[in-house]
């Protein structure tokens, strides 16, 4: 596929002034989504499909500041959009085609043939690119052509944006509803939509270390990086002496951003990968581990010969998750990038925490911490890929929500929030309801916070808000 054979999604279909609520006939309600992420297009997509079947379906109104799919194309960070997508493509908007949510067996299928009307299969088809795919050996796409196959989705169906950037999250007046207080990207208008549940996505801000400036040329991080990659190009070029890199972490963003670096770089690079563990480990991928990712309360499970017991995400305790979650999600390369990393001379893990960093003009030096004992290492440029804070939003909701999410939750740090994700992925007990995909992993299954499950987690939302006709 050719970048050029994007199905731009059309921006004079945004809107700025949406007031939900004002013409729904619907059920009545109305769900939020801060973000115009995959999330978002998945859960747009399953409520398309249940208002065409018949099914009451809440308005849904999703707030991005960027655009839908931004932080995809390669022009808003993250990537530089030519990265390869980890998860297969196969694993799109209606993934795993299997809802069980919407009645009966036969209701539920149709609802899975008209979402494959959707499917990553159906957009190769539309585009005259399915033979080719599949001749190709069903090629991974790159980060841009995954965000032309979302925008594409989102050329076919309805739903809602304002381009706006959510300033501040506040309960209204009765405290039933959530009321997104933004700021028009297009006009610079002050706007507040509110709706009576909100669905939060995307990564999360990057997290930092101490001592780590917020903006120098020669330090940079997970959102940042893509933004300079063609600078490291020049650098091969320009500099006579080789580059010594630090590259802070130990997971997929690490990962992409070691390959982009050997690709921009080549040899001219020292690459030196600063991990915890002091090895660099790669993902398990059997059918167990990727069946937790797509069905986690093995609800899809189909027992066979004289087999009892099906894997059940909701049956293991706590340590067993979190170490699955560390083994298969958190701190290691795909086996993609591990390849590519085996065959490089001139990449080394080394062992040990980056505790902080002091930067100057010329380089950067970096406490690293192994064992008690704390050794300095200089580098020209370091990229802190250490991963993004979940809990980013938590900055924009005002004092009354953040104390009774406080009270809620426990404490509102990472581990407690989790453990209080319910089946519709929001905080248990909590209304408003707000949604936490993100932070759904450790309560509800592995590939709610990424992209291993979007059907399902549609289903999941949406059957908060959404019943038969
Ligand atoms: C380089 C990289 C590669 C990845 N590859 C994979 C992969 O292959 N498979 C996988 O499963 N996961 C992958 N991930 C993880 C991925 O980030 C999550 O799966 C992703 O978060 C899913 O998309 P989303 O819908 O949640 O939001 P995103 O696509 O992250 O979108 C979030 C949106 O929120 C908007 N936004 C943020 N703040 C505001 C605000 N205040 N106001 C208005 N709008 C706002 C942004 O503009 C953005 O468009 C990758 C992550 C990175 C960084």
């Amino acid at each position: 596929m050719q970048v050029n054979e994007a199905f731009p999604f059309d921006q004079t279909r945004l809107q700025t002034d949406v007031m939900p609520g004002e013409d729904d006939a619907l059920a009545g309600q109305c769900l939020l989504v801060l973000g115009a992420g995959p999330k978002a297009i998945a859960l747009a997509a399953k409520r398309y499909v249940l208002a065409k079947l018949g099914y009451k379906v809440p308005r849904l109104v999703i707030v991005d500041s960027k655009g839908v799919v931004a932080y995809w194309s390669g022009h808003s960070g993250f990537t530089d959009g030519r990265q390869l997508l980890g998860t297969r493509p196969e694993k799109d908007v209606g993934y795993p085609y299997a809802s069980t949510s919407w009645g009966d067996d036969d209701e539920n299928q149709e609802i899975a043939g008209e979402m494959f009307l959707l499917s990553w299969h159906s957009y190769l088809v539309h585009m005259g690119k399915y033979l080719d795919w599949v001749d190709r050996g069903r090629t991974r796409p790159t980060h841009r052509e995954w965000s032309c196959y979302l925008q594409w989705v989102a050329t076919r169906i309805e739903f809602d944006v304002v381009m706006a950037e959510v300033r501040t999250i506040v309960p209204s007046e009765d405290g039933k509803r959530w009321q997104l207080v933004c700021r028009s990207t297009v006009d610079d208008a002050a706007l507040t939509v509110e709706g009576d549940g909100l669905v939060i996505t995307g990564p999360g801000t990057p997290i930092t270390i101490e001592g780590q400036p917020a903006s120098h040329p020669r330090v940079l991080d997970g959102g940042s990086f893509w933004l300079h990659v063609e600078e490291f190009a020049r650098l091969r070029v320009t500099e006579s002496a080789p580059l010594h890199i630090g590259v802070v972490g130990t997971g997929e963003t690490a990962a992409a951003i070691v390959i982009a670096l050997l690709s921009e770089c080549k040899e001219k690079a020292f690459i030196e990968v600063i991990s915890p563990n002091g090895v660099l480990y790669s993902r398990d991928e059997g059918f167990e581990e990727n069946r937790l990712f797509s069905d986690p309360d093995a609800r899809l499970a189909r027992l066979r010969g004289g087999h009892k017991h099906e894997l059940s995400w909701l049956r293991m305790n706590e340590r067993d998750r979190r170490e699955f979650l560390r083994r298969t999600d958190r701190g290691v390369f795909s086996v993609h990038a591990m390849e590519e990393v085996n065959r490089a001379e001139n990449v080394r893990s080394v062992m040990g925490t980056a505790r902080r960093m002091q930067v100057t003009e010329d380089c950067v030096f970096v406490d690293i911490e192994y064992d008690g004992e704390v050794e300095r290492d200089t580098y020209d440029y370091v990229i802190v890929a250490v991963g993004f804070n979940a809990l980013w939003f938590t900055k924009l909701l005002d004092e009354r929500a953040y104390e009774q999410l406080t009270g809620a939750t426990g404490s509102f740090d990472r581990a407690t929030t989790e453990r209080t994700i319910g089946e519709d992925l929001s905080i248990r007990g909590f209304e408003p309801r707000l949604h936490l995909p993100m932070l759904s992993g450790v309560a509800q299954g592995p590939g709610f916070p990424n992209l291993s499950c979007l059907g399902l987690l549609s289903d999941r939302i949406l059957a908060s808000y959404a019943a038969r006709g």
